[in-house]
């Protein structure tokens, strides 16, 4: 029996991915071989990779004046890697703050020696907010305005993109790429960790405009420095194999389901769903202000904290698993990325409505 997974990552994968990839896991292509077992500089994997980058391109829509990269140490290391590619020591930087992976991006800027300007800081709302269009002011002389899209954590997503005129805009995509589409050419610099909506573990997609390469620090390590890692086709190193591999196969599934508009139209459901029962029950919160509510990350709270454990004990016996919220915040949090179906859902909505009648 499969579960209904709602971990915020890693997280939940298409069914028809992991069957696929189940049925090749022995012998890929008949090779005779698993993916996990050919080398990365062999003609099979090498396009593998490049079918995996075409299918990206093709899906998000990424212009040819992009480059896409396929790196390691997940989005953690990017927090490092962007000021070290793209800023000397002592440069201007801007951030908006809407909770802990802004919070963590801004004091790796502070750490590579940057000049940190938060322009805009939702703490007065505890994080429940995204900061409203000209609210802020973005500093001309900045190298980038960087923000992210999706708080994974607070369940607090962007409902527009932020104007930053001249200055790239740099966005931490990890938990709300291919939720939905985006306009790639609106930004210098996206970043996510797959583990979410593109796959397993163990890789990070950056996509970058091509001008802002070429101006990395010196002692930028090799295997972060995105102009010769996009020199090398993300090669430069051994690459995530396995990862990219599924990669691949959940941009397949992407396409195959109608793409990124079908995907949102999806979401928007989900979401929907989920959200009014919340609100419809006098018994569950989302603490997250309307416009700002993510279509990916759903946190909610019950007045007693001493019930929480038995709803996330109750609900994993049920086979609806991982709606514990994260460690630092209590609560429950189900995370409803695009492989989670609407069942699913439905699945949750009604659970939640039979620990309210027996605990209410
Ligand atoms: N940014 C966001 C928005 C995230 O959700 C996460 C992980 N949950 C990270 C960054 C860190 O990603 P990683 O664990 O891949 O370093």
């Amino acid at each position: 029996m499969r579960a209904y997974n709602f971990s915020a990552g890693p997280a939940m994968l298409p069914l028809a991915v992991l069957e696929q990839a189940r049925s090749e896991l022995t012998d890929w292509g008949g090779s005779g071989m698993s993916v996990m077992e050919v080398s990365h500089r062999g003609k099979a994997f090498v396009a593998c990779a490049a079918q995996a980058e075409a299918l990206l391109r093709e899906v998000l829509g990424v212009p040819d004046d992009y480059k896409v990269l396929f790196l390691q140490g997940g989005a953690s290391a990017q927090f490092d890697a962007i000021p070290l590619n793209l800023t000397q020591p002592g440069e201007i930087v801007d951030f908006l703050n809407t909770g802990q992976w802004s919070t963590k991006a801004i004091a790796a800027s502070k750490r590579q020696g940057l000049q940190v300007e938060v322009i805009a800081d939702e703490k007065a709302s505890n994080y429940t907010t995204v900061p409203a269009p000209g609210s802020y002011q973005v500093n001309p002389a900045a190298a980038y305005l960087h923000y992210t899209p999706n708080e994974t954590i607070g369940g607090v997503e962007f409902d527009h993109i932020p104007a930053s005129g001249e200055v790239p805009l740099v966005a931490d995509f990890s938990s709300t790429i291919l939720s939905r589409p985006i306009d790639v050419s609106g930004y210098g610099l996206i970043y996510a960790g797959a583990q979410k909506n593109m796959g397993p573990s163990g890789l990070c997609v950056v996509i970058v405009r091509e001008d802002l390469l070429g101006h990395a620090r010196s002692a930028t390590p090799a295997v972060l420095e995105y102009a010769g890692m996009a020199a090398s086709d993300s090669m430069l190193n051994t690459p995530p194999t396995f990862s990219i591999y599924l990669l691949g196969l959940i941009l397949a599934w992407v396409k195959s389901n109608g793409g990124l508009t079908a995907m949102a139209e999806r979401n928007r459901a989900k979401a929907d769903a989920l959200y009014t029962a919340i609100d419809d029950s006098p018994f569950y919160r989302n603490p997250v202000a309307p416009n700002a509510r993510s279509w990916m990350n759903v946190p909610f709270l019950v007045a007693d904290p001493a019930l929480e454990k038995p709803f996330v004990a109750e609900a994993a016996a049920a086979g609806l698993t991982n709606l514990a919220g994260h460690r630092s915040v209590g609560g429950m949090r189900a995370s409803i990325y695009n492989a989670m179906p609407i069942e699913g859902v439905n699945a949750l909505i009604d659970f939640m409505a039979d620990f309210e009648r027996r605990n209410g």
